[in-house]
């Protein structure tokens, strides 16, 4: 090897020892007299130093022609240093260098590689083999590594064997869009990407395989939003012969072996929430339980008064923000012009304030004595001290509304602590979703999902009250990952695609190869998969996945370094059948 230890190796007790190591110099500083380089490579940085009257010329000579992030090979003896930093873990030695060879010259970066650096999103990404030098990028690819290394152990401990499953299979309509790729074998014919490899994973449970996971890219053509990413990785996972319990313990049992190994967290078991509760209490199917402030429903109480927007008003929903009763009319108003914006799109608030003598001060005190508010404030379980904060009109858009200011009040109240993890289930989804372009209904997990035995009589009478086998896992109000019981009969299948609006033979043009799986013998079954980018941002403590995908796109879905997607040449497209016409 070119060296005999990392940048990040050397200490005291190598004092005296001689050592050859290679790197990238990250900062020069010559002061003359004497001369100081910061080595580094992916363990650390080292310093070496030169000295006028040691040194000898020609070495000085040398070093003095170096510039940052050329690559260097550097031999020398190691040193105590006069003045130690106590910042970097080499920081009491330094190397007396008696040779340097160059490795290779380097063009000056276009931004600095530093943790605190110069280069704004777009350069970063263009150049992103030089971001990814820097020590806090490098070190959420290890996590993401070492993330990826304990899920396999503590899969295979139990038996799961990962299986790969192909990349180029078929278009199928539900779901988001497909990427396609065009077959130049079968002109007018096109392969898609998998958006998660569902169906063969239920396959590979009708072969036998019984514990089947695979840590495996994902395609999903979306319009892009923040933080989604057109490829994405999931931690895919499948089990014959299990009930949903046994489900939920083998993977909530993963994500506390991951927080056990990775971060020294041990995780209590986790709370079980119905959906239903869920957009009950919080308004949403992934509340963020780091903190209660739970929905009050006021609707019963509250209309009637000749409040006009209340009283017309399908649903009246307010949360209880401790210890706010202080906020002043101004914070009052910009809160209100926080909920109107139209991300959040409500069309006003109301506010109650709990004075200190246990009078209220309400922005409705037109309508509303001292006694009804005093109702309100019962409801709510809310004390002198606290602030209501009430939003009201159709039910799942105020639910929505609300859950959005009670996540905005509980970042302002300092109630979401990114270093304070709550992980729990919601289950029983409904099984289907109206939709109301389409006029029909959607799977809302996906067409493979079991109906509740028990609800399964509604599905011709009452599709929407129809609950399924599926679960969710949430953490940090983030969902990152769900699942559910399949369907591993014919006959259930087949209606469950009836429901969806596919005649026998659209159903069969589509999925006859499970369809047909199911005549031969397929176990009951069920799974789930887990967004690991998400994953790996959660545990890293960031909002952005990106930060944890070494070559991500951007949010147009472009690759700005390799410049992709991009135009292929009129050969390619003619040996592919495909006329493009791009007016
Ligand atoms: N394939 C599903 C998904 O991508 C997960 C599952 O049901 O196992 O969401």
């Amino acid at each position: 090897m070119l060296r005999t230890h990392t940048c990040g190796e050397l200490r005291i007790e190598h004092v005296s020892q001689e050592v050859t190591l290679c790197g990238w110099v990250a900062r020069i500083r010559d002061k003359g007299g004497m001369m100081w380089i910061d080595l580094r490579d992916r363990y650390g940085i080292t310093q070496l130093i030169l000295e006028e009257g040691i040194t000898s010329p020609e070495l000085l000579k040398k070093a003095r022609a170096l510039n940052r992030e050329c690559v260097i090979q550097a031999r020398g003896m190691v040193a105590e240093r006069l003045s130690k930093n106590d910042k970097i873990a080499t920081g009491d030695i330094e190397i007396k260098v008696n040779e340097i060879t160059l490795l290779n010259a380097a063009k000056l970066p276009p931004f600095l590689i530093e943790d605190e650096t110069d280069g704004g999103d777009d350069l970063r990404m263009k150049y992103r083999y030089l971001d990814l030098r820097r020590d806090i990028v490098r070190k959420n690819l290890e996590l993401r590594h070492q993330m990826a290394i304990e899920i396999r152990n503590y899969l295979n401990s139990l038996n799961f064997i990962e299986v790969e499953t192909p990349v180029l299979i078929k278009s199928t309509p539900e779901g988001a869009r497909d990427f396609v790729v065009p077959s130049r074998m079968n002109p007018g014919q096109f392969y898609a990407l998998p958006q998660s490899p569902q169906t063969f994973k239920q396959l590979l449970m009708v072969s036998g395989f019984d514990r089947y996971f695979q840590i495996v890219k994902c395609f999903r053509d979306e319009d892009l939003r923040a933080d989604r990413q057109p490829e994405f990785t999931q931690i895919d996972c499948e089990m014959s012969f299990v009930t949903q319990d046994d489900i939920l313990q083998t993977f909530e049992g993963l994500i506390r072996h991951l927080f056990k190994k990775i971060k020294n967290i041990e995780l209590p078991p986790f709370q079980r929430m119905t959906y239903e509760d869920a957009m009950t209490y919080y308004g949403t199917d992934k509340p963020d339980i780091r903190f209660e402030m739970k929905f009050t429903n006021l609707t019963n109480i509250a209309k009637g008064k000749g409040f006009q927007i209340f009283d017309q008003a399908e649903v009246i929903l307010g949360i209880c923000a401790k210890g706010c009763a202080n906020y002043t009319r101004k914070q009052l108003d910009e809160l209100t012009e926080w909920v109107k914006r139209p991300q959040i799109g409500a069309k006003g608030m109301v506010y109650v304030r709990c004075e200190a003598d246990g009078t209220f001060k309400s922005s409705v005190d037109k309508f509303y004595s001292q006694d009804d508010l005093k109702t309100w404030v019962e409801a709510m379980h809310a004390a002198p001290g606290d602030l209501l904060l009430i939003l009201s009109g159709k039910d799942s858009d105020t639910r929505k509304q609300l859950s959005e200011l009670r996540l905005e009040m509980g970042s302002r109240l300092g109630l979401r602590n990114k270093n304070h993890y709550s992980a729990h289930w919601v289950v029983d989804f409904p099984l289907l979703e109206w939709n109301e372009e389409e006029k029909r209904w959607f799977a809302m997990h996906h067409p493979f999902t079991s109906p509740k035995p028990e609800d399964i009589e509604l599905l011709s009478t009452a599709p929407g009250k129809v609950r399924a086998n599926a679960y969710d896992m949430v953490i940090n109000g983030v969902e990152v990952g769900g699942g559910s019981i399949r369907i591993h009969n014919k006959e259930l299948q087949a209606l469950m695609f009836k429901t969806l609006g596919f005649s026998d033979e659209e159903a069969r043009a589509q999925f006859s190869f499970i369809m047909d799986a199911f005549e031969y013998g397929a176990p009951p079954h069920g799974g789930l998969a887990f967004g690991f980018d998400r994953l790996c941002a959660l545990f890293g403590g960031s909002d952005s996945i990106r930060d944890f995908i070494a070559f991500p796109k951007n949010n147009a879905g472009r690759d700005v370094m390799i410049d992709s997607p991009s135009f292929i040449s009129e050969a390619q497209l003619k040996e592919l059948n495909i006329k493009i016409d791009l007016q």
